[in-house]
């Protein structure tokens, strides 16, 4: 990838911040490569803004906002409408950045980009989604109605495992009803999200309404505490998620914040044998596991126990490769730091007495020697108090828990400290209906590993996985982001008659 030619960066591959519609380079002295997970390639370098670059930002995004919220509903969808084209246009470019700086396959990054470009496509109907309500003859001659009023200056902190995803799940709602946006992106891998910026910018997004900073917890820190910024959508781990729910929140502002995740795939017996385990697989060792709806716990339920072996065979067979690559099914994670942390949890969990079904630790990549790279990983023999089965380990690692009936499986679903999804794989209706009824969970599948919600409904997750009680997209986020304002009115004709004083507060 000729990182030089990516937007946002300059001839010697420096990520730029977006201010008030300027692409400027940051005047800091602390930087960060942007690397190539299964090369070590540096592809850029991203500043950590500082404090008045960020003061900039949210300053252009207060200014902008004194006309973007009086910019007719039509404009602002149009808008979305060409940026959804453009992002039709140029995905499979995106994607190829995409892949080069979080490791995923160029399929998989597609699929990343395309998720996105789902919520883009629901912005452009923002026109029915933003309305009011009306109700005529509340009292003699008086009508009620409410207005949906965007609430002013909004922030998105976004992670790494979803850069083109997640980005767009936030600015383009935020925007289309009628707010303007400071976002931090990932600075692990911000150069695809850079590249969807600038398509927001080419479809006519005025300068101020998108801005862009990047850095660490200083900057997150600083847009949790503006007094400008009204509300944060934060996506990202539960130790960060929980510490910007709080500050933000003591700040006064509207918080969501979307949280780390242990998901149950539980399997039944009855279930599809086949289809439930392809999809545990791909679910499980997908994207290297770095999805905050991976399966991470397959709970094996009575007789499901016997089907490991073919899980594991499976398993053994998926191509570790870099992400590039044709045939990858398992690319690199996305640091060498991120790679430690999963090695050190696998030892823990041979510590702990699990049993290593099948081990990823020495996968061997020929061409791509310094890749992060992690095999598919099974550990059978699990229980609930290992690391292994209590932490999110966001690696290629699978680990079985074997119960006796699907009672104890709907138990251990909710009693694990994260809530994010969970799946059941059965051929029985009943069972289905009850597991959705009974489970604490935020996303479901029933049949599916992956039940990401389409953009007309809404994120969500129970627990340790989310804070904040209204969901990043769909017509959750249109609350989120907008205020209601209920208007009372009464018109008096010239002929009206005159009620004389109400000392009471009922409307007559
Ligand atoms: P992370 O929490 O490390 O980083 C998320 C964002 O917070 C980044 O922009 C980062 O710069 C910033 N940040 C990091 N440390 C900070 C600190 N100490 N103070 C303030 N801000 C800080 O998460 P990640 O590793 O980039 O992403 C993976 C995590 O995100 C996983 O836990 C995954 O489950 C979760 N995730 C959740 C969802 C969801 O919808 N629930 C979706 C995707 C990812």
């Amino acid at each position: 990838m000729n990182a030089s030619l990516t937007p946002g960066q300059t001839k010697v591959d420096q990520v730029r911040l977006l201010i008030d519609g300027q692409w400027v380079e940051s005047k800091t002295t602390e930087w960060r490569d942007i690397v190539n997970p299964a090369t070590q390639e540096v592809l850029a370098r991203v500043p950590f803004a500082t404090a008045e670059e960020v003061d900039a930002a949210i300053a252009a995004a207060q200014r902008a906002f004194k006309t973007w919220k009086d910019t007719p509903i039509g404009a602002r969808m149009r808008i979305m409408l060409r940026l959804q084209a453009l992002i039709r246009e140029h995905s499979k470019r995106i994607a190829v950045t995409l892949s080069a700086e979080q490791g995923k396959t160029i399929a998989d990054a597609e699929g990343d980009i395309f998720r996105g470009l789902e919520v883009v496509e629901h912005a452009c109907s923002i026109g029915t989604l933003q309305m009011g309500e009306f109700a005529e003859n509340v009292a003699g001659g008086v009508d009620t109605y409410t207005l949906r009023q965007p609430i002013g200056v909004c922030a998105g902190i976004t992670p790494f495992n979803f850069p083109a995803m997640i980005p767009l799940w936030m600015f383009p709602m935020a925007i289309v009803c009628g707010n303007t946006f400071v976002l931090k992106p990932s600075e692990q891998d911000p150069l695809s999200t850079l590249m969807l910026v600038e398509l927001a910018i080419e479809a006519g997004v005025p300068a101020g309404v998108l801005n862009v900073v990047h850095g660490g917890k200083q900057v997150v820190d600083a847009l949790c505490t503006h007094s400008d910024i009204k509300a944060i959508s934060f996506v990202g781990s539960t130790e960060v998620g929980t510490h910007v729910y709080n500050l933000a929140g003591q700040h006064g502002k509207r918080v969501q914040s979307m949280m780390g995740a242990k998901n149950h795939a539980v399997v039944l017996p009855d279930a599809n044998r086949e289809q439930t385990l392809n999809a545990l697989a791909g679910a499980a060792f997908g994207a290297a596991g770095q999805r905050c709806m991976a399966t991470s716990v397959a709970v094996l339920v009575g007789k499901a126990r016997e089907w490991l072996p073919e899980l594991k065979a499976l398993a053994a067979k998926l191509k570790v490769n870099a992400g590039n690559e044709p045939g990858t099914d398992v690319g690199p994670v996305i640091s060498k730091r991120a790679k430690e942390r999963v090695l050190g949890l696998i030892e823990s969990g041979i510590r702990e007495g699990a049993k290593l079904e099948l081990d990823g630790r020495d996968v061997k990549v020929p061409g791509y020697e310094n890749g992060n790279f992690i095999g598919p990983t099974l550990f059978s023999g699990v229980t609930t108090d290992m690391q292994i089965y209590t932490q999110e380990i966001f690696g290629p690692v699978l680990v079985v828990v074997e119960v006796d009936t699907f009672d104890e499986a709907i138990a251990l679903v909710n009693r694990n400290p994260f809530g994010n999804g969970t799946g059941l794989f059965t051929q029985s209706g009943a069972a289905a209906r009850k597991f959705q009824a009974e489970i604490d969970v935020g996303q479901v599948g029933i049949n599916i590993p992956i039940p990401v919600p389409v953009p007309f409904f809404s994120f969500t997750g129970s627990r340790g996985s989310k804070l904040g009680d209204l969901g990043p997209y769909g017509k959750q986020v249109v609350q989120f982001y907008t205020q209601t304002k209920t208007v009372t009115a009464r018109w008096f004709d010239d002929d009206s008659v005159n009620d004389g004083v109400n000392t009471t507060i009922s409307l007559r």
